[in-house]
């Protein structure tokens, strides 16, 4: 069955096309440009570029798959979490799609869809794998039994999520807005041990994760030596501390519950060090590692149709049209 995916949580407008877990089409259109000057995600520039995205990129998902709207046998949509007005967009259209067409909706988590979309890659997932998603507004540890069934919270960030606290820093570092991969590049130029910045709860026996604690001491270490720091050791450096951090709870987590499957979600796995590190990791554990190519790691909508081809398959019955969208849906809910 061929699955349309709608995305439309943050500022991506996400249209991705599916046969099964074969990818046909994965086309973004990003307002990010429009956001960019006021340091973060405008909501109502978001949701307006949603709306004016979202038909177009529908029309040049389905050129790209050299399909046409009658082929879709199933519509997904990412229903929450994420900003409400942007998520709405979405909704209202994948609802308008399933109607039109004749065919089932499903409303899915965006968390799960972050999981979800490395099988277009890799192939079907583990069952049971462990999963980290790092993301811009998430970061957490999941026990993933079945990703069209059921998704268990081991641990997550108690104050800032990764991708928050690489935004953070970028603009003490006077990097452009999302500043993950300005961090990720300017690194590279860097040295991971010139300064030695905490590791927030790293041997706390949790699997939680705290990030504020580091980005204070950044924008400390930044106040103290203004004009005299070199930015790409100051990258390196953080950087270093957050894939540490998060490359040590997963393994603990992959031990303390005997998986021996890690995968890693989310933009923040787009990351090159903690792609690094973590395969570095988990080849000392004898952990097999996946994680998606970096541009199936950031918002799209192949994730979202990936996710609804596994409802599908697991013959979960399909979304009531009437259903709402949820800015702060739980991540152990995995569809709607
Ligand atoms: P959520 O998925 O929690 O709702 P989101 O959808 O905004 O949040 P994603 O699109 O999954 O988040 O990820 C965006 C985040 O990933 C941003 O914080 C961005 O800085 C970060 N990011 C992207 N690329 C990199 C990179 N190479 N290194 C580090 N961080 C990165
Ligand atoms: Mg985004
Ligand atoms: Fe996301």
């Amino acid at each position: 069955p061929i699955v349309l995916g709608i995305e439309t949580s943050c500022d991506e407008t996400g249209i991705g096309l599916v046969r099964g877990h074969t990818l046909l089409a994965d086309t973004i259109a990003s307002s990010i440009d429009e956001h960019a000057r006021f340091g973060g995600v405008v909501p109502e520039v978001a949701s307006r570029a949603h709306l004016d995205a979202m038909s177009p990129t529908v029309e040049s998902a389905l050129a790209k798959a050299g399909l046409r709207l009658a082929d879709i046998d199933a519509i997904a949509v990412t229903a929450g979490p994420g900003l409400a007005g942007a998520l709405l967009v979405g909704v209202a259209a994948a609802k308008a799609y399933a109607l039109g067409l004749g065919v089932p909706l499903y409303g899915v988590n965006h968390l799960a869809a972050h999981v979800a979309v490395d099988q277009l890659e890799h192939g079907p997932l583990p069952k049971p794998c462990l999963a980290m998603l790092v993301s811009g507004g998430h970061s957490s540890l999941l026990l993933v039994p079945d990703v069209a069934k059921e998704v268990i919270s081991l641990g997550s960030t108690v104050d800032d999520a990764a991708g928050e606290a690489f935004d953070k820093v970028a603009r003490v570092l006077g990097l452009p807005f999302p500043g993950g991969p300005h961090i990720d590049r300017a690194a590279r130029d860097g040295s991971g041990t010139a300064i030695a910045f905490p590791r927030g709860k790293a041997d706390d026996g949790t699997l939680d994760f705290s990030f504020s604690g580091l980005k204070t001491a950044v924008a400390r270490y930044v106040e103290k030596h203004g004009g005299s720091l070199s930015i790409p050791d100051v990258a390196a450096s953080f950087q270093e501390a957050v894939v540490d951090v998060l490359t040590r709870k997963a393994l603990a987590a992959c031990a303390q519950h005997d998986v021996h499957d890690l995968l890693i979600g989310g933009g923040v796995a787009a990351n090159s060090r903690l792609r690094a590190l973590a395969q570095e990791r988990c080849d000392a554990a004898g952990v097999r590692l996946r994680v998606p190519r970096p541009g199936l790691c950031t918002d799209n909508g192949a994730m979202v149709a990936a996710l609804g081809a596994n409802l599908l398959e697991a013959g979960i019955a399909p979304s009531p049209l009437t259903i709402p969208a949820d800015s702060s849906l739980p991540i152990t809910t995995i569809h709607v």
